[in-house]
């Protein structure tokens, strides 16, 4: 039976319900009085429920398919304005006991380089990424308890936080890591990460123990009720995603959905991130075989529908997508994108040999983190390298409420500005730092409180003479 405040897995995600919704949704998406009624809700930034928004991406009347991307990209800009967040993915080891079949670290590659970073690895690693000027990372392991234990993980998060190379730091570390113990999320909130990724992969049990055949991740009701042993163990943001092309997207989207609502139902607050991977070729892997893999087209609309769904939840986009494809969901809603990311273990160091091979999937976008910073501004966006909302204790429920009550705009905004002009100063070629410095003057005009931009000013002039990590 289909309930979202239990804390059973195939009550909160039922397959029935789920079922149910695509039905309705199949039934009404021609329904145009409906699919107002629907779009006049997202509208007013209340979110919609999982019916709602499926609803709106079976829809195939074109003129109501115009309107939510225009009412997504509204919202993206109401909500987050033109500021895009900026991170990198780290991988520390590739070693695995699981056996997910669309993943190129899978027990039974035995062809994979298998590699594990000491901490002497992962400080070199951590300069190099600071010298490209990133804050923020997020931590990749494989599964595997011997070899990358909660201790590893634990140590090489003391590491990362440690390296201060010239004026770089990494102010935020995300984990991505299997799913766990409520004793070690607890571990991990006391080693002071940002966000607890897990992607689900996919929602639908039975194709979930397929592509899972092996290993702890095969426990479909332990990798799905992690995100409540996160928030049990203290952690209040994490963020899901699916990786579409394992399942129907339709499947996946209400699922999501539904766990997005279970955890508002459960903990009063719902994720802080949801990611949106494509499944992508691999040592071993290639994507074809798939064959619920999904089109720019889908892709797009997925993305819009998930900002009208969760308008205050960010949407995070990878180095798997190609720059055409950002620049067309960033419109839609996408609110933080990696960029220059190595998906091999200590490639930020070193470019792997195609022979010695340790990479999760190949990436599309291959550009620069300055190519990247540079592309954003020029179409109009602020790259963000900003932390501050963890490091002043505004998670979980408490960033809710700052985003809800509109004071993002004298808080986040004035960040991003003096986060950008920090990466001009430390990192920026001479163009990139003549179009940021045009940039930041033209947007101090934005800050709505006289007292902020006036300190706002201050603080980039305090950059500018060499002091650093200034926030609100
Ligand atoms: N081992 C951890 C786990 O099981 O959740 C960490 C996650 S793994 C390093 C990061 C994510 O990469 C996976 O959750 C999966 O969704 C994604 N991934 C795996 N193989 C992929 C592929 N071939 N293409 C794109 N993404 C892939």
């Amino acid at each position: 039976m289909y309930n979202p405040k239990s804390m059973k897995a195939e009550e909160f995600i039922d397959h029935q319900e789920v079922l149910a919704t695509i039905d309705y949704a199949e039934q009404n998406k021609h329904n145009a009085e409906l699919i107002d009624q629907i779009l006049e809700k997202a509208r007013r930034r209340r979110g919609l429920t999982h019916k709602e928004a499926s609803v709106l991406l079976a829809c195939d009347l074109e003129e109501k398919n115009q309107e939510i991307y225009q009412l997504a990209e509204q919202i993206k800009k109401d909500i987050y304005g033109n500021r895009i967040v900026m991170f990198a993915p780290l991988y520390l080891s590739n070693y695995c006991v699981n056996g997910c079949v669309y993943c190129p670290y899978h027990q039974q590659n035995k062809h994979i380089s298998r590699k594990k970073l000491s901490q002497a690895e992962i400080a070199r690693e951590v300069s190099a990424l600071q010298d490209m000027g990133h804050k923020r990372l997020a931590i990749e392991a494989g599964e595997d308890p011997i070899n990358n234990p909660i201790e590893y993980i634990l140590e090489s998060i003391k590491t990362i936080y440690s390296v201060k190379h010239k004026n770089g730091a990494i102010r935020r570390v995300n984990v991505n890591i299997a799913a766990t113990t409520v004793e070690n999320y607890r571990k991990l909130k006391e080693a002071e990460i940002g966000t607890y990724i897990l992607f689900q992969e996919t929602y639908h049990k039975e194709s979930y123990e397929k592509l899972h055949p092996t290993g702890p991740k095969h426990n479909y009701a332990w990798h799905t009720e992690a995100m409540d042993r996160a928030m049990e163990g203290g952690i209040d943001d994490v963020g899901l995603g699916v990786l579409f092309g394992l399942e129907l997207y339709r499947y996946e989207f209400a699922a999501l959905l539904m766990h997005a609502e279970h955890l508002e139902a459960v903990h009063g607050v719902g994720p802080h991130t949801i990611s949106v991977p494509r499944i992508k070729r691999a040592d071993d892997i290639d994507p074809d075989v798939f064959e619920n893999g999904i089109d720019d087209e889908t892709f797009g609309k997925i993305c819009a529908c998930i900002r009208l769904a969760v308008p205050y939840t960010g949407m995070i986009i990878s180095t798997r997508e190609s720059k055409e494809v950002r620049e067309k969901v960033l419109k839609l809603g996408v609110s933080q994108i990696s960029g220059a990311s190595r998906t091999s273990v200590g490639g930020y160091c070193e470019e792997e040999p195609e022979e010695d091979n340790s990479a999760q999937f190949d990436v599309s976008d291959r550009r620069t983190l300055d190519e990247v910073v540079h592309w954003l501004m020029d179409i109009g966006y602020i790259p963000s390298f900003c932390t501050a909302c963890y490091r002043e204790g505004r998670t979980g429920d408490r960033f809710m409420a700052l985003s809800k009550n509109g004071q993002i705009q004298n808080c986040c905004h004035p960040n991003a500005l003096m986060t950008l002009k920090e990466y001009l100063e430390d990192y920026a070629k001479a163009d990139t730092k003549q179009t940021g410095e045009r940039l930041i003057t033209e947007q101090l005009e934005l800050i709505p409180s006289a007292k902020v931009k006036s300190i706002a000013i201050d603080n980039l002039e305090k950059i500018a003479a060499g002091s650093r990590d200034f926030r609100f």
